[in-house]
C-alpha cells in the first residue's frame, strides 16, 4: 500500500490502529523523497531523526500510551522557521551555518501532538518571492510541469505536499506566500487572522503583517494542523485567544461575494475556472453575487511599501558577527567588514532593504509609509463593510497559471504584479486560504476564499464544501 498518499486523518488513524506502523510509513516516504527530489528540488535538508521518532511513536503506541492527534504524519517545515538542531537558512548564505537551539512555537505543538519533522524546504531567501527561484539552493520546480515555478515563497512547502514527499506542511505568509504556491501546486493553503497563530520561532520579514500557515492537500489536512498549532503563546504577545478547535463541517446558504477587482486582471482560462467555481458554490446553495473591493487598486503599493520598510528594519541584526557564515574580520574595520559580510545578500533582498530604508528615511517617512498604513486602513474599512453583507469573498487567488522557470525572475516589478489578490488579506490581518478549483491546459488554479477576522471556521466550511462538489483532486504523473 502507498502509505504517502493518504492524508493526515488517515496516516494518524492507521498508525493508532496498528494497521500500519509509524516508522513503515516514514520509510515510505523517504524512498519517495530520493525518488522525485531530483525533478522537484523541494528540501533544503532531510531529517536524519525522522524514523527514530517515528519509532518511539509506534512503541508509545504499542506500550498503550496516549498519543496525539498528528500520531506518526510527517511534516515538512518552510526553512524560516526555526527547529532545534536542524539547520534553518531562509535559503541565505547570511544563515547558511544556523542551527537554531529551540524549536519555534509551531513545531513544538506540531511534535506534542505527535507529527514528525521529515525535513526542512525551499523557499525564496528570506521569504521574498513569489516563484521559490531566488534561493541559495536553487529553484523549486512545480510538480504538475518541472519547467514551471511553485510559486513562492513557500514553494518547497507546496510542492514536498503536490509531490507525496510528505503530509502536509508549515509555510509563512506575508502577502501570499502559503496561497500563491497552494494554488500553484493544487493543494490547500491556509492564512489565518493576524494572532491566531504564534510566529515565535518565525525568521520575521515584515512582522506587522505575516502569519505561519499549513499546507496540505485536503481541507481536513489543514484544519488538523491549524487545530494543532493555533492559540494564544506566551512567547508572542500578538497572539490571541484560547485554543480554537476547528472542525469539518457540513454548511449550506453562505453568502457570497464574487469580488470583480479579483477577476477582472486575470488570465481568461484562469478566470474561466473560477467562474466555474463560483456556479458550484452557488449549486450548492450559496447565495452567489458580484461585489467591489475598489481599494484593491492601491493594496500592492502599500504592501510593498510597507513589507519592504519592515524588511529593511528586520534585516539589519544579519553582521555575520552573532551568526552567519565564515568570513575572517582581520583586515577590516566595522563598517567595511558589516558592508563586505552584507553583500552576500541575494539580489532579491538586497533590493528591498535598499527600497525599505529609503522609505523610512526622514522626509520620505510621511510621503510612503504613512500613506501606505493609510491605505491598510481603507482596505480594511471596506472589507468590515463587505463582511456585513458577505461570509465569505472569492476571486482566483493567483491572476495567472504557473509560469515557467526563468520567465519573470529579471523584472521585479512584473513579479510583484502577481500577488495582486493575495496581499489585500495580509494588510487587513484577515484570513484567506487557497483551495484547489480545476485545471486547465494540465495546470492547477487556485480558488481564494477570504472571511472577517477570526471567521477561519466560516471559511473552512466554504472550502469543504466546495472541495467536496468539486472534487477537484489528483496526484501528479512524477
Ligand atoms: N511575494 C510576496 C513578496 O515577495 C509575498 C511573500 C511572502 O508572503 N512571504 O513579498
Amino acid at each position: 500500500m502507498a502509505l504517502y498518499t493518504l492524508d493526515s486523518r488517515q496516516v494518524a488513524a492507521g498508525v493508532k490502529g496498528r494497521e500500519f506502523s509509524a516508522e513503515e510509513y516514514i520509510y515510505q516516504l523517504l524512498e519517495r523523497i530520493e525518488k522525485v527530489e531530483p525533478k522537484v528540488n523541494a528540501f533544503v535538508s532531510v531529517s536524519k531523526e525522522a524514523l527514530d521518532e517515528a519509532r518511539v511513536i509506534d512503541k508509545k503506541i504499542r506500550d498503550g500510551e496516549q498519543v496525539g492527534a498528528l500520531a506518526g504524519v510527517a511534516v515538512s517545515i518552510k526553512d524560516n522557521i526555526c527547529t532545534k538542531g536542524i539547520k534553518t537558512t531562509c535559503a541565505s548564505k547570511m544563515l547558511e551555518t544556523f542551527v537554531p537551539p529551540y524549536d519555534a512555537t509551531v513545531v513544538k505543538r506540531l511534535r506534542d501532538v505527535g507529527a514528525i519533522v521529515i525535513g526542512k524546504v525551499n523557499l525564496d531567501e528570506f521569504a521574498m518571492g513569489s516563484t521559490t527561484e531566488f534561493s541559495r539552493y536553487g529553484a523549486t520546480r512545480n510538480p504538475w510541469d518541472v519547467s514551471r515555478v511553485p510559486g513562492g515563497s513557500s514553494g518547497g512547502s507546496a510542492a514536498s505536499v503536490a509531490a507525496l514527499e510528505c503530509t502536509v506542511s508549515l509555510g509563512s505568509d506575508t502577502g501570499g506566500s502559503v496561497r500563491c504556491p497552494a494554488s500553484f501546486c493544487s493543494t490547500v493553503g491556509l492564512k489565518p487572522t493576524y494572532g491566531l497563530i504564534s510566529r515565535y520561532g518565525l525568521v520575521s520579514y515584515a512582522n506587522s503583517i505575516e502569519q505561519i500557515g499549513p499546507i496540505g492537500r485536503t481541507v481536513s489536512d489543514v484544519v488538523l494542523v491549524l487545530n494543532a498549532i493555533a492559540g494564544a503563546d506566551e512567547n508572542d504577545h500578538t497572539t490571541v485567544g484560547g485554543k480554537p478547535a476547528h472542525s469539518l463541517r457540513q454548511r449550506k446558504g453562505l453568502r457570497v461575494g464574487f469580488v470583480r477587482e479579483f477577476i477582472e486582471g486575470a488570465e481568461p482560462r484562469v478566470a474561466k475556472v473560477i467562474h466555474k467555481a463560483a456556479d458550484t458554490l452557488a449549486k450548492q446553495g450559496c447565495g452567489c453575487e458580484e461585489t467591489s473591493l475598489a481599494s484593491v487598486q492601491y493594496a500592492l503599493a502599500s504592501y510593498y511599501t510597507i513589507a519592504m520598510a519592515e524588511a529593511s528594519s528586520n534585516l539589519a541584526r544579519y553582521d555575520n558577527v552573532r551568526y552567519g557564515f565564515d568570513l575572517d574580520p582581520e583586515g577590516y574595520e566595522w563598517n567595511s567588514y558589516f558592508a563586505k559580510a552584507r553583500s552576500n545578500f541575494g539580489e532579491e533582498v538586497k533590493r528591498r532593504v535598499i527600497v525599505g530604508s529609503y522609505v523610512l528615511s526622514s522626509g520620505y517617512y510621511g510621503k510612503y509609509y504613512l500613506k501606505a498604513q493609510q491605505v491598510r486602513s481603507l482596505i480594511k474599512r471596506e472589507l468590515k463593510a463587505l463582511f456585513k453583507k458577505y461570509d465569505i469573498l472569492i476571486g482566483p487567488t493567483m491572476p495567472i497559471l504557473p509560469f515557467e522557470i526563468g520567465e519573470k525572475i529579471a523584472d521585479p516589478l512584473r513579479m510583484y504584479l502577481v500577488d495582486i489578490n493575495t496581499v489585500v488579506a495580509n494588510l487587513a490581518g484577515m484570513p484567506a486560504m487557497s483551495v484547489p478549483a480545476g485545471f486547465t491546459d494540465g495546470l492547477p488554479v487556485g480558488l481564494q476564499i477570504m472571511a472577517d477576522e477570526f471567521q477561519e471556521q466560516t471559511m473552512l466550511d466554504a472550502a469543504y464544501l466546495f472541495e467536496q462538489a468539486a472534487k477537484v483532486q489528483r496526484s501528479p504523473d512524477l
